[in-house]
């Protein structure tokens, strides 16, 4: 079996969570399993090897699972986005709505000059453990440009297709591992 179907055989959906109406893609087998977990990271790097990436951006909470370790798999620096209020330095902030409410993402004024001590201009891919709405990525990307940054490419474990978070990422190029 390819990496999508065995992908596809541990998530889980899970009718009403958090809200009811929602089915939600639990991806937790995924991290129980360090095998496909590399796998998996494997292949989200695989598309922007030679891209000449020098961040990561991944969002609060799930995306840092993948993030991280795709930042170190890359070689390049992380930065995380996070809820309001958890950053402890200078901010920038962006609203946006997502499928199941509103809220606002964060970014430290410092995070793309970090780990980028030489001249030209920021290239990031920005992670995500589902792509839904799209509303999440975009303000993502929306931060990363305030900060300087190019989005060269948004990469997601899962893309709920069937909620186009495509059409809020006009023109960006978006790489997921699996697509439902
Ligand atoms: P969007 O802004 O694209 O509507 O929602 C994406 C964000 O919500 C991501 O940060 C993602 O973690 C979370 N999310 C939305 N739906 C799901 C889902 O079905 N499963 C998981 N794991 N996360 C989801």
């Amino acid at each position: 079996p390819t990496l999508t179907d065995r992908l596809s055989q541990v998530i889980r959906d899970v009718p009403d969570f958090p809200s009811a109406g929602i089915l939600f893609k639990d991806i937790t087998p995924v991290l129980a399993d360090p095998a496909l977990m590399r796998e998996t990271l494997s292949s989200m790097a695989e598309p922007v090897v030679g891209a000449g990436i020098t961040h990561v951006v991944a969002v609060e909470s799930r995306g840092f699972l993948f993030g991280m370790p795709l930042a170190l798999e890359l070689g390049v620096a992380f930065a995380p986005a996070r809820k309001p209020g958890k950053l402890p330095w200078h901010t920038v902030r962006e609203a946006y709505t997502l499928e199941y409410r509103s809220d606002v993402l964060e970014m430290h004024e410092d995070a793309l000059t970090l780990g980028m001590p030489g001249a030209g201009r920021p290239r990031v891919l920005v992670v995500d453990d589902v792509l839904a709405t799209g509303g999440t990525a975009a303000a993502t990307c929306r931060l990363v440009e305030r900060l300087g940054g190019e989005v060269v490419a948004v990469s997601v474990l899962v893309e709920l297709g069937f909620l186009d978070g495509r059409s809020r990422l006009p023109g960006r190029r978006v790489v997921p591992v699996v697509r439902y």
